[in-house]
């Protein structure tokens, strides 16, 4: 059984993961979830890749995706929930990120606001989210993963390797990418469901700050045209990132267009 087949056995009759369309090489596949979304392809389904040529980050950025190696993924969510709460879902799915590389690879994941997950403080996964609205209410949103899993040190490109790392480097072993794939659309599953019950909660509130990299550190948040240093504080009650600065002034952050640099 070649790692699809495994993933797909593993995950069949499941919500997330209980489809998976593969592809060897794609560019991306966040574009390639948003078409079988309006196709019509239920929730939950995941489009899997070998390798990405045109592999995305948030902003326009490179997301390298060499073949054999790491998982990218893309799952289709359909939430009957207002666009106002979509900021959330990235969170959840970070959430889950990070427990399912401490699960699988009983490695210590930790989560660094917005979107990246770090083992040894270096980004081993990466989580991109995109939404589609009607009027007030979220259409779909598609949620991408990249996992370095097998990627060797070596591999990685110079200029990523001082921030970039993989779960066989941090490891020192190889993984199964479909035990690893499989154990993420897990808890994902999980997280996802109970938020559709309870909605951003303070359990996972305190789970992600639990799972922080970055709470407590002193950190330079970019937003379009401003900067802003500060000690971060967490997530607060509506899931905004509060940092608090050298006049003891806190400002609250949603992702989108903001990065953060320690
Ligand atoms: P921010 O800190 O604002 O989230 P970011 O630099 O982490 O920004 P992302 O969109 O999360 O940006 O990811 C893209 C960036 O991640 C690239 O610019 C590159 O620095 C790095 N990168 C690219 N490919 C990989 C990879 N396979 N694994 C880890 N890091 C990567």
């Amino acid at each position: 059984m070649n790692w699809v087949e495994e993933l797909r056995a593993a995950r069949q009759g499941k919500l997330i993961g209980g489809e998976i369309f593969f592809c060897p090489e794609v560019d991306s596949t966040n574009p390639q979830a948003r078409q079988y979304c309006l196709e019509g392809a239920k929730e939950g389904t995941v489009i899997l890749a070998e390798s990405q040529s045109q592999g995305r980050g948030r902003l326009g950025r490179q997301w390298q995706s060499p073949a054999g190696v790491n998982i990218y993924a893309s799952i289709i969510l359909r939430p009957p929930m207002r666009a106002a709460s979509a900021p959330h879902i990235p969170l959840l799915a970070g959430v889950a990120g990070a427990q399912a590389l401490a699960r699988a690879c009983g490695l210590e994941a930790r989560i660094k606001w917005p979107n990246d997950i770090l083992v040894n403080g270096k980004k081993v996964a990466g989580i991109l989210s995109e939404m589609e609205a009607e009027g007030l209410q979220v259409r779909f949103i598609i949620l991408g993963v990249g996992i370095n899993v097998n990627w060797q040190k070596k591999d990685i490109p110079p200029d990523l390797r001082e921030i970039a790392t993989s779960l066989r480097a941090e490891g020192g072993r190889e993984f199964s990418r479909a035990k690893v794939a499989a154990e993420f659309f897990e808890e994902l599953e999980g997280e996802y469901v109970l938020f559709l019950k309870e909605g951003f909660s303070s359990r996972l509130r305190e789970e992600w700050n639990r799972l922080s990299w970055v709470n407590q550190k002193w950190v330079t948040i970019t937003v379009p045209g401003r900067k802003f240093e500060g000690r971060v504080l967490g997530l607060d009650a509506d899931g905004a990132l509060l940092v608090i600065d050298g006049q003891e002034k806190i400002q609250r952050f949603i992702a989108g267009d903001v990065s953060l640099r320690l």
